[in-house]
């Protein structure tokens, strides 16, 4: 009873059960109605007039559209059971069918549309050791290391490149090139020059902790200098579009999660150099300040990391 509590109505009690059943009258419906209605499987952040990130209900890897008068490009594929929910969601932007996707990494949330799309008629794009990854099984690092089938032939990307690789579409140079090793060691980042966009897969997420896949050449220290790459191409109106989270960041975010992968690096560094051995660092709890703010998914927090960044930092002395 927040109005009595207040006292900012004095009702009797037979009006407030009046009143509470007109509200339920209106409200109820509307209730009901968020709970049966299923959520959109991607809701849609325009953040230029050619540029939207379509963030996906499941929380799995957020798309990049590109759009304009040529062509229509993606930026990751998401799972192969979204892929008619994203084609019609791209189609809200653009009448031109798509005609590129370019996967920022192997894990199966950013390359599981890949088959489907290629149907479509969609130029699959990737460093070359997405591809190389396609030729196997797929093993990804959550819960101790899960595997999946590997990738359809259909899936794999016809364009490969190395270092670096430049779309010219729409009026705009689309550039994507190799990050340091961080997320994974194919990791690519995509930078929409005259947008001033940037796509950074899963090496930026602005959901939890940063997932290190060492079973796909991820690297903690990589992921920061991965980090600074970023953040020197950014200036103060980048719009940037993080792997998995549910806004569209820019230069301050990228800068939170570089301040806050340094400091885990220099308060383990600092355990290690006083004689700490992995163990006893583990019971250091030193992540405490960042738990709250990063630590909130269980199949992924600091104690997933920290044996991560010890054993980097002890194999770098
Ligand atoms: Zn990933």
């Amino acid at each position: 009873m927040l109005f009595a509590r207040e006292n900012r109505f004095d009702l009797t009690p037979a009006v407030t059960v009046a009143v509470g059943l007109i509200l339920s009258a209106i409200f109820l419906p509307v209730m009901l109605n968020a709970q049966t209605a299923p959520k959109p499987a991607f809701t849609s952040h325009r953040i230029t007039d050619s540029i939207a990130m379509l963030e996906p209900a499941d929380t799995n890897g957020n798309v990049g559209v590109f759009y304009g008068e040529e062509a229509v490009l993606l930026v990751d594929s998401h799972y192969e059971r979204n892929v008619e929910a994203l084609v019609k969601e791209v189609a809200k932007l653009s009448d031109l069918p798509i005609s590129f996707a370019v996967n920022t990494h192997i894990h199966p949330d950013h390359i599981g549309g890949n088959a489907r799309l290629a149907g479509y008629g969609v130029t699959l794009v990737a460093h070359d050791r997405v591809r190389l990854r396609m030729l196997k099984e797929l093993r990804i690092p959550r819960r101790g290391g899960i595997t999946f089938p590997q990738p359809a032939e259909a899936a794999r990307p016809i364009i490969t490149y190395s270092e670096a690789l430049s779309f010219h579409l729409n009026d705009e140079e689309v550039r994507v090139f190799l990050a340091p090793p961080a997320h994974t060691d194919g990791d690519s980042f995509v930078h929409f020059v005259e947008s001033d966009v940037l796509h950074l897969g899963d090496v930026f997420r602005t959901n939890m902790y940063p997932i290190i896949d060492q079973y796909n050449g991820g690297s903690f220290l990589g992921m920061i200098e991965a980090m600074e790459v970023a953040i020197e191409i950014a200036g103060p109106e980048t719009k940037v579009i993080p792997g998995h989270g549910g806004e569209v960041s820019d230069l301050e975010g990228m800068i939170e999660v570089h301040g806050m992968l340094s400091s885990l690096r220099d308060l383990v560094q600092s355990a290690i150099d006083s004689g700490a051995s992995l163990e006893e660092i583990s019971a250091m709890n030193l992540s405490q300040e960042f738990d709250e703010r990063w630590g909130g998914v269980p199949s992924w927090t600091f104690t997933d990391l920290l044996p991560i960044i010890d054993s980097e930092l002890r194999a770098q002395r």
